[in-house]
């Protein structure tokens, strides 16, 4: 059996003083039946591991450098941010692969870090507009799986998210049918790739203007395991809607 998880994307959003989300958010599920993460600002990272404490929510990065150290100005390694105290790291976002060219064979990369590193990679994949309105969706789901995922996948600590582009911060979501065409297709996918047993246990959560009012009915579509959430993760009283939602889908 999966178990659930809610992580959410902050993005470039969010400072010191909005870390009282997080107290709020741990206080509202003092003890929850489902995985909880929160990726922040990196320069955020360790104070919300601070404010976190010993709740089991977990605090993420939002993108890692394939590599340890050296001259990459900017950039951040999977080592620094479980040094910074996350387990966690979203790797692949399409606003990742569409402001900074990132492809599948560097995603892929960046999940082998991430693992090296000791941290759970979230990798997401998502076909655009054109793309689906092209009929292709399922074609650059399958080779975005297959580039940006490692032939020896480390099953415990990768997690998929499949976020259709055009449903990111829009307001717009596929059906509830496309959404589960498109997850049982990854299951089926990840499934022949790396053997029954693995592709069961993999996570795939639906990520794209997730909301308290639409989670209920997403959660209820088969091989969906949880939500990424970007805008509907800053502030607790929202997310902990979804996070309801997830709970009795759980049960
Ligand atoms: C995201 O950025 O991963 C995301 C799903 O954003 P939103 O929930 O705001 O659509």
């Amino acid at each position: 059996m999966r178990r659930k998880f809610a992580a959410g994307n902050w993005k470039m959003n969010g400072l010191e003083a909005d870390l009282e989300e997080l107290t709020q958010l741990c206080a509202l599920h003092p003890d929850p039946a489902v995985d909880l993460m929160i990726a922040p600002p990196a320069p955020l990272i360790s104070s919300a591991v601070v404010h976190v404490g010993v709740h089991p929510l977990a605090i993420g990065g939002q993108d890692c450098h394939p590599e340890i150290s050296g001259a990459h100005t900017g950039d951040i390694s999977a080592v620094m941010l479980k040094d910074a105290g996350a387990s966690h790291v979203i790797l692949g976002h399409s606003e990742r692969r569409a402001d900074h060219g990132e492809g599948d064979a560097l995603v892929r990369a960046k999940t082998q870090a991430a693992h090296r590193a000791g941290l759970t990679a979230i990798v997401c994949v998502g076909e655009t507009l054109a793309q689906r309105d092209s009929g292709e969706t399922l074609e650059v789901i399958g080779a975005q799986l297959q580039g940006s995922l490692p032939d020896l996948i480390n099953a415990a600590k990768t997690v998929l998210a499949y976020e259709p582009v055009w449903a990111i911060g829009t307001g717009k979501i596929p059906t509830l049918k496309e959404i589960g065409q498109v997850h049982s297709f990854m299951r089926n996918t990840l499934s022949t790739r790396f053997g029954e047993e693995t592709g069961d246990r993999l996570r795939l959560l639906y990520g794209g203007s997730v909301k308290p009012s639409n989670a209920a009915d997403i959660f209820a579509v088969a091989d969906v395991d949880g939500a990424l959430v970007g805008g509907a993760s800053l502030k607790a009283e929202d997310f902990t809607g979804i996070i309801s939602a997830l709970e009795e889908a759980a049960e």
